[in-house]
Formats: structure tokens, sequence, C-alpha cells
């Protein structure tokens, strides 16, 4: 096995083929649903075959005589997006770790990735807000977010795993108000 996550041109190149395609759309059920999160976001598309013990969809494929493990999210981000910048990680935007819908993926950081993690952990645990969980990092991440205006309001609550007053307050200053200096 070699590293997942090492994707060099041809196989980026293979991914991006037809036949790879078609193997990888038969692993997906495209009506997968995840509570009330369809409305905002559409349906998941969950990952129907191997699973990775975390949740993540897996496949497989023989490559120049190695075998290969590759998360299905970050295939798909490869098939429909194309790349993934060197360092980056493909995170979820809904808490499903199968789902490899390319509307419910972004490209984050490694913070993102832990938070896409501790959503995860803590969706596992039907927490159903989280807000006890908030801290001045987040807080200022939100904002800035929130002004570059990338995701609208109930993307960005939901990419947070807050609800929608919460993130209301956030941004008007109405809660986690900075101390007055001086
Ligand atoms: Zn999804």
């Amino acid at each position: 096995m070699v590293n997942t996550q090492l994707i060099d041109q041809s196989l980026f190149d293979y991914l991006l083929s037809v036949p790879f395609r078609e193997k990888f759309e038969r692993g997906i059920n495209k009506s997968g649903l995840i509570g009330d999160r369809a409305a905002t976001i559409g349906r998941c598309w969950d990952w129907i075959k191997g699973k990775h013990p975390r949740g993540y969809g897996a496949i497989s494929l023989t490559k120049n005589g190695f075998h290969i493990h590759l998360k299905t999210h970050r295939v798909s981000w490869i098939i429909y997006k194309r790349t993934i910048p060197d360092g980056l990680c493909v995170c979820h935007l809904c808490d499903n770790p199968s789902c490899v819908n390319p509307d419910h993926l972004f490209i984050g950081d490694q913070a993102d990735n832990m938070r896409d993690k501790r959503l995860k952990g803590r969706a596992a645990k039907a927490d159903s807000h989280g807000n006890s969980k908030l801290n001045w990092d987040l807080v200022n991440r939100i904002r800035s977010e929130y002004w570059s205006k990338n995701l609208s309001q109930k993307e960005l609550a939901f990419k947070f795993g807050i609800n929608r007053s919460t993130l209301y307050d956030i941004v008007n200053r109405r809660s986690w108000v900075e101390p007055a200096r001086g």
C-alpha cells in the first residue's frame, strides 16, 4: 500500500478517465438524505461501497503494480473540481464523512480539517448545536468568513455547527463582544 494522500500526475490523469469515473459513480447513492440538511445544501451522495473505519468512503485500485486506497471524498473533489492544493484538506460541509457530493465539500486547511473531525465526532454524539464549543479563534474565523461572503449564512452556520441565531449574534456582535481597550 502506498500513502493514500499522494496523488501524482499519472494517478490524477487516471482518476479523470472515463472508465474510472464510471467505476466511481457506481459506488454512489445520490439520493442520500441526512435529516433536514437536504433542504439547505441538497442531498448527500453516500458512498455505498467500502468504508474506512472512521466512516470515510474508500476506494482501492491497482496502479503500476501498487495497490492504492483513496478516500472517496478526495477522489470526488478531483473528479468534479480538479485539484487539491498542496497541504490542504477536503472537508465536509455536511457532517457525513461518507458523502462524496462535490457541493458538500470544500477545501480547508488543517484547522478546518480538525474542526470537520470535531463536527463529525459531535454529530455522532447527537449534540444538537454545540454552541458551547465556540472560542475566540472560531468566532474570529466565523466573522471573517461571514464578511468574505463565500458561503451563505445557512451554509456558514452549518459549517461551524452552530444555529443561525447564534451566527447572527456573532456577526452582529451581540455576543462575543471584545472587551473595550484602555
Ligand atoms: Zn453530504
